[in-house]
């Protein structure tokens, strides 16, 4: 599964930072506010994050860095010999 980032709106590959008409533009602004579905804060930009298609929302999000904690627990990843 590949980790998407939102640019920073504006930047070179980010969206408009005004609001605008184009259809990419408004998935970014939509995706940017979708809560994590592990800490429920919103995606954002510039954060690592994994998307699903979701049913009643356009979206499910997960922060990249929520799955690994969750992942490997509240301590981090076991030390490996
Ligand atoms: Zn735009
Ligand atoms: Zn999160």
């Amino acid at each position: 599964m590949a980790e998407s980032r939102l640019p920073n709106p504006g930047s070179e590959y980010g969206h408009c930072v005004e609001q605008c008409v184009h259809i990419d533009c408004n998935a970014g602004r939509i995706m940017a506010r979708c809560k994590c579905q592990f800490c429920g804060e919103p995606v954002g930009y510039e954060t690592g994050f994994f998307k699903r298609e979701g049913q009643e929302s356009p979206y499910i999000i997960d922060h990249a860095i929520c799955v690994e904690k969750d992942f490997f627990g509240p301590h981090g990843p076991a030390c490996s010999v």
